[in-house]
């Protein structure tokens, strides 16, 4: 009879027989050929399915705190609960240097939005950015590690060097609800040496670990909506269920000047903006000005 077991398996085993791996939901320990959740959580993972659904319910509250552009597709691979044990998964990737929990998920997510018609003309990923300073105590950003997997599962290009942050925030998790937007409006900023980069791009996929309210993938869609016309899509490992209120809309000021209705879709998913170098003429409908000055470009 023959037997399957490789070298890896081998070597999992032996471990295993000396620091057992452990489930991250139940915490029991698992068996050779598992990964990271046992055979019942998983098979117990609150899943969205939001990722063949161009309308759910995690696009739709995107997309009502959006004011120009092309409909924003959205999707995470799993319901966040506070009350479950599945929250251990993208805790333990943001909290407990899991990364090889993380890039597992991130992976799984990965296939489900690769083999989805909406996600396949994704040409470019880019994570949620942290400050400079929390991302050298913490020694990696979280929303990267998710961000290199779905460009790998997209065959799309990793571009975690177009936004920025432009000063530190307090943590979204400690704040309430209505405080989330205020916290991260006008945080995010696009580098001025990457703005013809952005306008190359059709489909843009921002990610991060966790939607609550998108207050913090607003503000990296709202920097980067001036520079190009593409569709910009979001994705998270974890989704809140229900409907928190949203975070304050746009702090756009309703532009007077501006001659385009605010919820005027692009005309194009074709960047407007290529072939020129002024800053003015990265202006966008709206009369918005693509970077502002940077003297915060700290990375
Ligand atoms: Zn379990």
């Amino acid at each position: 009879m023959k037997t399957d077991l490789s070298l890896a398996d081998f070597t999992t085993g032996l471990t295993d027989l000396l620091l057992p791996r452990r489930c991250l939901v139940c915490g029991s320990v698992l068996a050779l050929h598992e990964k990271h959740l046992c055979i019942n959580c998983l098979a117990d993972l609150p899943r969205t399915g939001f990722s063949n659904l161009s309308h759910n319910q995690m696009a739709d509250r995107f997309n009502s705190m959006v004011q120009e552009g092309e409909y924003c597709f959205a999707t995470a691979l799993f319901f966040y609960r506070a009350s479950t044990g599945y929250r251990k998964i993208t805790q333990s990737l943001k909290y407990g240097f899991d990364i090889k929990a993380g890039r597992y998920f991130s992976g799984r997510l990965g296939k489900e939005m690769a083999s989805s018609v909406l996600y396949r003309d994704v040409d470019a990923v880019i994570p949620v950015p942290l400050h400079w300073t929390r991302r050298w105590t913490r020694g990696y950003n979280q929303a990267e590690v998710i961000a290199g997997e779905l460009a790998v599962s997209l065959d799309a290009r990793l571009r975690n060097d177009i936004l920025f942050r432009v000063r530190r925030t307090r943590s979204q998790a400690t704040l309430a609800v209505g405080d989330k937007g205020r916290n991260v409006e006008g945080a995010f900023r696009v580098r001025r040496n990457r703005i013809r980069d952005v306008a190359s791009y059709s489909h843009i996929l921002l990610v991060d670990d966790v939607f609550t309210t998108g207050a913090t993938l607003y503000s990296c869609y709202s920097a980067l909506r001036p520079c190009t016309a593409a569709r910009i899509s979001v994705a998270t490992l974890a989704a809140v269920e229900g409907t928190p209120s949203a975070p304050p809309g746009p702090s756009l000021p309703p532009s007077s000047s501006s001659s385009s209705s605010p919820n005027s879709p692009a005309s194009s998913n074709s960047p407007p903006l290529s072939g020129s170098s002024s800053e003015l003429s990265l202006a966008n409908k709206t009369g918005r000005i693509c970077t502002p000055p940077e003297p915060g470009d700290l990375t």
